[in-house]
């Protein structure tokens, strides 16, 4: 496994990262175990956010606790080794120091190598007037994080963050179903020395061959991918690729063709920022039910459970809140109609999947 290095912050790890979002539904007694294992593995750098609810806790649990094992206490012996990443969602300057103080207390690692703006909407810079590029300033200055970093879903505010000169790193999602605006983002974080933080790169469980998902990362200098790693599994699957890179091979190659084809367009990546709807309409699943049904064994999807879910999509009143909020702008009433009539199809028969 190769490393990186992080743009301008000299942060240099392994290309694979791990997304502590998940931990979030493991107890800590298994997230624990899961963050430990993934350090002693090979991992290096560990991204989660304020807004995780206690993904940061466990972080500390695992690392800033002696359990007695032969690698100790992480935080206090190999602190310089370990790249912790957080978020902060906040808005306003009072909430920005009440969150570090938070973050710092619970993952207990006495400063932070990436602070992050959660979800930007605007590209936030010194002097505009809300003070929160002078906080990341200030925290810097204090050393209380190390660099400063931006995350956001709106392909707008990204290329204006990257091209800023203002942030170290920038989180987007990045797999290889990229549009060639996206690959452009992450050329221009290389020219503007910008570590390239990729989340999504599984696309939102839509790529189910994470051996192809790593060789298309390979493949960027600058590009850190974070993992969502839930189940000891899954961190297996990412481990076996330290000794055993997956590389870009024709096979590959072709594979990453044909789900290109097959995925190009308006999809839902199944992120959920959409939520809540109006009406309860579980838009993250309900909206890529026909690509789940044809990518994965259908019978999951076809169960009551699911068929009344999908019915709840009549009761869409098309007040189109949800629209707002879909960094993709996708037209859900639209996409939510066209997956119910598919769904119907396959339930019926008039379509088959597998
Ligand atoms: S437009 Fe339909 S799917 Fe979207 S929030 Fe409104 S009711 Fe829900
Ligand atoms: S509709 Fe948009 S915001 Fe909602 S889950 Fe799909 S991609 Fe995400």
């Amino acid at each position: 496994m190769k490393k990186v290095t992080l743009g301008s912050t000299g942060i240099t790890a392994v290309q694979n990262g791990f997304g502590a979002l998940p931990i979030q539904r493991d107890s800590t007694e298994v997230a624990v175990q899961l963050l430990r294992k993934a350090y002693e593995g090979g991992f290096r750098y560990f991204d989660t956010a304020r807004d995780y609810t206690d993904s940061e806790e466990k972080i500390g649990a695992a690392f800033a606790a002696d359990d007695g094992t032969r690698i100790g206490n992480l935080f206090r012996d190999h602190r310089e080794e370990i790249f912790i990443a957080t978020k902060t969602h906040a808005a306003t300057p009072d909430v920005f120091w009440k969150e570090l103080n938070i973050s710092l207390s619970n993952m207990k690692c006495g400063y932070i190598d990436v602070y992050q703006f959660h979800q930007m909407n605007q590209c936030w810079k010194p002097g505009d007037g809300t003070g929160m590029y002078e906080c990341m300033l200030e925290a810097k200055e204090k050393g209380l994080i190390r660099h400063i970093g931006a995350t956001t879903h709106k392909i707008g505010v990204a290329e204006e963050i990257a091209a800023s000169g203002l942030y170290e790193t920038l989180q987007y999602p990045f797999s290889y179903l990229a549009s060639d605006r996206d690959k452009a983002l992450v050329k221009s974080c290389a020219e503007h020395n910008v570590g390239y933080i990729a989340m999504k790169g599984l696309a939102g469980g839509l790529i189910n061959h994470s051996d192809a998902a790593m060789a298309f990362m390979t493949q960027y200098d600058n590009v850190m991918p974070i993992w969502g790693i839930q189940r000891e599994s899954e961190l297996d699957e990412w481990l076996s690729y330290m000794d055993h890179t997956p590389e870009m091979t024709e096979e590959i190659a072709a594979y990453i063709e044909k789900e290109q084809t097959e995925l190009s367009g308006n999809f839902c990546r199944g992120c959920g920022y959409c939520m809540p709807c109006t009406v309860g309409i579980t838009i993250n699943q309900c909206n890529r039910m026909s690509l789940m049904l044809r990518r994965a064994p259908s019978a999951s999807w076809l169960t009551p459970h699911w068929q009344e879910e999908m019915n709840r999509i009549e009761d869409c009143i098309n007040c189109r809140v949800c629209t707002t909020r879909c960094p993709y702008e996708l037209d859900i009433p639209k996409l939510l109609r066209e997956n119910l009539e598919d769904y119907r199809n396959v339930l019926t028969g008039k379509v088959s999947v597998q």
